[in-house]
Parts: C-alpha cells; structure tokens; sequence
C-alpha cells in the first residue's frame, strides 16, 4: 500500500472514530487485562461499553488484521498500526479483549481447517464467544508434557475425564481449548491432542480458586464423561504439543507487549509516588539519591525493552509467527514489571499497604494489588525459569538442561 493510500485510510479512520466512538469512553485507554471480555454472560461496564463492541464489531476491527471472509477487519500490518495509532490519539480503551483475540484466535488461524475458522473465529471476533485455556493440571504445570486428562474415541466424539487446575476466568467462559492425552502408549508430547471444548457440555464443572490479592480470577476445571466432538481437534490427532507451543508462543508474546505498553510513562508514576512521600520538591530532582537511581534504572530498562519489542514487532509485521523469541519478552517483560511494583510499594512506604476495599485502581490498594499480581505473572504462560530453558535452548543454542519447552 502507497504512502498516499496510507495517508487516505488514516483520514478516513480518523472520521469513523470520530463519529463512531462513544464519547464517554474518550480518554480512558484500559489495557490487555481490563476492559470488555465478551461472551455469553459477558457485561458491559456501561452502555457505552456495549455500543463501542457492536460498532468496532461490525467493521471487523476487533480483530483488524483478520481475513474478512471470517469476520475480521482485513487490514494489512501497516493499516492496522495506523488504526491501533488513531485509538491511541483519542485515548481509546480496546473494543474487545480476551483470549480468544490474543491465543485461540491466532492458532486457529495458523492450524485450523476452514470449517474451524469458519465456525469459532466470527464468535470471537464478534465478543459473543469467550474462551479460556485448559492446559495446566495439579500435577502438569512446568512438565506440562505429561498431562493426565484423558480422551477416548467414541464415534464422532472423544469422552474427556480428568481434571486442570489454575484455568483463568472458566466460570464465565463459554469454551475452553484443552490439551488431551489421546495415546497413553506414546512418548509423551507425541499422545497429546488439542481440543476444543464447549463449557454447557454436561460433566464439566467449575470451582473458583480464592488468591491472596482477594481476587479468584482462576478456578479447577473438572472433565467427567465430557463428549466433544471430533472435528474440533486442531492440529491433529495426537499432533496437539506442536499446536500448544505454538499458542503458548502467541500468549508470551502478548503478555511481553502488555509490560511493554503498561510500564511506559512508569517512571512518571514511580516519580509522582515518591514526591507524594516527600522525597522531593514537586518539579526538578529527587532529593533521595537511592530512589533516584533506582527510578533512572527502571527508566533505562524500559527503553531498552521497548526497542526490543519493537525489533520483534517489526518481524510480525513482515508475517512471521512468533518463535522461541516470545520467550524473551515474557521473561523480560514480566520481571522488570515485577521489580518497578516492588519499587512502587516501598517508595510509597506505609501508604503502599492497602489491604480493605473493593476498588482495584484505588490508591494504596491499587499498588498492594498490583504488586501481588505481578508475582502472578512471572507463573502464568510458563515461568520464568522455564523461560530462560527456553532461550538457551532455541534461541542460544545451548545444550538441553531438562524441563518443558
Ligand atoms: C495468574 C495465573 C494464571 C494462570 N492461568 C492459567 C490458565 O488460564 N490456564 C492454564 O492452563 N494454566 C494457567 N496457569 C498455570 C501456569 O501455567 C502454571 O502455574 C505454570 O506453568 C507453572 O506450573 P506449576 O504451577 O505446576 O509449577 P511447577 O511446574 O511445579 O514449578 C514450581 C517451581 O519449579 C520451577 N521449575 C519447574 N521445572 C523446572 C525446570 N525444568 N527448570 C528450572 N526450574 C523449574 C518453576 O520455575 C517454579 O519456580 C496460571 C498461573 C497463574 C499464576
């Protein structure tokens, strides 16, 4: 596409949102974790909310860069960064979140035969399908490979029993992709199919997991004689390790780029905290020599990532998956969040242990929460020891030191 053409499609992007974006929601960004999540019990935080998904919705701009036979925008890498450019200038929260857009979506459309795009991709892309990740078990996390859930071949349809554990959001998703032994005999990765799963299936059952931050945003999932259907393997019979890392690649890459995107600007906040506990004037230097190093490092750490991630956006955009160097961001992207939330709490001093109170963004709350969480983080989509296996291993080279990957 021509830098006119270009210069025209960002012209008229910027008049549809003008239009079409719901003034209320202007100025309010949210991030990859907070916002719309969809689905069949899904609500709205407001009407506006509601409205906001229906229009972005229709254009296919959940989804910008998905072929439009499915339902998603069609839009070329450069034409959606200037669509993702122009949200960004009116400060717009994303339409649509979840993990249907960021993990299933895009291995779907890597592994899935056409009748499986064309019936799971237009109910993610629209918000009204959301969907959750059953790979985890309580004896198969890091060894994910030897996972226990069993399938068996009956007719059409495979009979499911077993158990996962640490299932993000299963009570209030509607399907679920799930990793499956279907050939007890094999090596290991090689009995493991990927299946998709519909939660109102009878014989799944789901029971919260209470955390210390007082959220329970994970639950166990139960699989007792559960029936899917055969044609929503991916990938497969017994082909599922393939497909499993290749999402796992998709969902490390996303939770690098939402550090990436969320710790800009962090230093502006460590900084405003530590003139709020009086370590400095409220313009020019801080007067506490420690904090200031330690807010300069984190400054420099952050744009040293950024350039990173853009490095590794780039070769997005020229349409490679992602590889093995998915790792790199999610081990790097979630650390160096930890260490500014573990800094953020200690310049706060005692005015950084919130504990009572519902409102998650609120003051001393906001950062107790927020440093739990990020301990959380570093866990999620493989920790980061297994990260760094992952490093040495595929992207250095490194002889094998055992462990999943
Ligand atoms: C917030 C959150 C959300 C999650 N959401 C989901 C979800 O939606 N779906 C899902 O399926 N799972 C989910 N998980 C589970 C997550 O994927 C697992 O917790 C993770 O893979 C680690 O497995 P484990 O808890 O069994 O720990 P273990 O594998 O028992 O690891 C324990 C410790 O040993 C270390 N270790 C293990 N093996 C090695 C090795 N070979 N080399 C070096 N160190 C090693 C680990 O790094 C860790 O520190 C979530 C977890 C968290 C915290």
């Amino acid at each position: 596409m021509s830098r006119v053409d270009l210069d025209a499609f960002r012209a008229d992007t910027r008049a549809w949102l003008e239009d079409n974006a719901p003034a209320s929601l202007r100025g309010r960004p949210g991030d990859m974790f907070h916002g719309t999540w969809g689905g069949r019990r899904g609500d709205f935080e407001s009407d506006d909310h509601r409205v906001w998904l229906e229009r972005m919705a229709a254009r296919g701009w959940t989804a910008p860069t998905w072929p439009a036979e499915y339902g998603g925008g069609g839009l070329s890498r450069k034409e959606a960064a200037v669509l993702a450019e122009e949200l960004k200038r009116l400060k717009l929260p994303a339409p649509l979140i979840g993990f249907g857009l960021v993990m299933i979506g895009p291995t779907l459309l890597q592994f899935g035969t056409e009748a499986q795009k064309r019936q799971h991709l237009p109910g993610i892309i629209k918000g009204e399908i959301r969907w959750c990740q059953g790979y985890s078990e309580p004896g198969s996390g890091s060894d994910l490979a030897s996972l226990q859930t069993s399938a068996v071949r009956d007719g059409e349809q495979y009979v499911i029993n077993g158990q996962k554990i640490w299932t993000s959001y299963a009570e209030k998703s509607d399907w679920i992709f799930c990793l499956v032994r279907t050939d007890p005999g094999a090596r290991k990765q090689e009995g493991i199919s990927f299946i998709l799963v519909d939660m109102a299936s009878p014989g799944v059952t789901t029971k919260p997991i209470k955390l210390i931050s007082g959220a329970s945003p994970f639950c166990e999932v139960f699989f007792d004689d559960v029936r899917a259907e055969a044609r929503d393997v991916i990938g497969g019979v017994n082909a599922g390790w393939t497909v499993a890392k290749a999402l796992l690649q998709h969902e490390r890459t996303m939770v690098g780029e939402v550090f990436a995107r969320s710790v800009l600007g962090g230093q502006q906040e460590l900084l405003a905290l530590a003139r709020a506990a009086g370590l400095g004037p409220p313009e020019g230097s801080l007067e506490a020599p420690l904090v200031r190093d330690r807010i300069a490092q984190s400054a420099m750490d952050e744009r040293a990532f950024m350039l990173t991630v853009q490095r590794l956006q780039d070769n997005a955009r020229a349409g490679q998956p992602p590889g093995p160097e998915s790792s790199i961001l999610k081990v790097y992207g979630t650390e160096l969040n930890q260490r500014r939330r573990q800094l953020a709490v200690e310049i706060a001093g005692a005015d950084g242990l919130g504990w009572s109170g519902d409102a998650y963004d609120d003051g001393a709350l906001g950062l107790t929460r927020d440093w739990l969480r990020s301990r959380g983080n570093t866990i999620e989509g493989g920790t980061s020891e297994i990260q760094l296996n992952i490093i040495a291993k595929r992207v250095l080279g490194l002889p094998d030191a055992g462990g999943a990957a």
